[in-house]
């Protein structure tokens, strides 16, 4: 099939999708055609994720101790689960799609209710196109902010250089290293265990290690150490039945009612390392 025909079926099946009668037909459509998108449960918003491994300045960090890399929760855990793994790799092959920007505005249209969408939650920009088609999706839904965090500063920067990024997409650049805090005027930053007692615009602390979910209620603890032993007291039941596939980790890591990382007033944003 050429590049004509490929778009010519990919234009008649976008039109199909948008025009099904049912969320559930147009989303069986959009998961043939670029994969499904993920829902994060510890997170207020859906996000779109691809393999960790073919992140380009990522496998390159991986092998450095001190980098945020070397420690990539998104190599392990549930994200090396055959079905996950599936998913991703469903997700980057579908990258090819001319059209694939437009399925997945339509992906981003159905689910979204929070009016706030994550890209990378593992993985990272693939290439300049990539990019460019990331900001067409972001310029086709303003209601939306998106966050974008990305170790490809070269990409970020040749973006930058003729045209700005639309308002309701925040970049973070994403520190490679743990413990650094990097000052770019262009875009909003990200770092690993740059821990200071107060959160300060310049460097806003993520809650989420200490942040539990208590009937469906969030509460921030003063510590990690805090958190846990509440879990443990109060959900010991749950987690010692062995019935119940539940871990004490279910129950902690939320964002809760924190939107920081979409605010682009807080200019870096700094995560413990997990
Ligand atoms: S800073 Fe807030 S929004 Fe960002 S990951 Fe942490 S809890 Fe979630």
């Amino acid at each position: 099939m050429n590049l004509i025909q490929l778009d010519a079926s990919n234009l008649s099946l976008l039109n199909k999708i948008k025009s099904a009668k049912t969320k559930k037909v147009k989303k069986i459509l959009l998961e043939k055609t670029i994969g499904s998108i993920s829902k994060t449960s510890k997170m207020p918003c859906y996000s779109y994720s691809i393999p960790a491994k073919n992140c380009n300045i990522g496998s390159i960090l991986r092998k450095v101790k001190k980098s945020v890399c070397y420690f990539c929760y998104a190599m392990k855990g549930t994200y090396v689960f055959p079905i996950v793994k599936l998913a991703l790799e469903k997700r980057l092959k579908s990258l090819k799609n001319p059209l694939w920007h437009l399925f997945l505005i339509e992906w981003i249209k159905i689910t979204n209710k929070t009016n706030l969408f994550r890209f990378f939650d593992s993985g990272d920009l693939q290439n300049f196109k990539h990019l460019v088609k990331i900001v067409k999706v972001v310029n086709a839904l303003p209601k939306i902010t998106f966050w974008l965090p990305t170790k490809e500063y070269k990409l970020i920067d040749k973006y930058l250089e003729y045209r700005e990024f639309p308002k309701n997409l925040v970049v973070r650049k994403s520190a490679f290293l743990i413990g650094q805090i990097s000052n770019f005027k262009n875009v909003n930053t990200s770092s690993v265990n740059v821990n200071e007692k107060k959160s300060t615009k310049f460097n806003f602390q993520c809650s989420a290690y200490k942040t539990v979910k208590i009937d469906n209620k969030f509460k921030v603890f003063q510590s990690k150490t805090l958190a846990m032993a509440f879990i443990n007291k109060y959900y010991s039941k749950t987690i010692n039945d062995k019935s119940n596939k539940k871990k004490s980790s279910d129950f902690i890591g939320f964002c809760g009612n924190c939107k920081a990382c979409w605010n682009k007033n807080l200019i870096n944003i700094n995560y413990p390392i997990h």
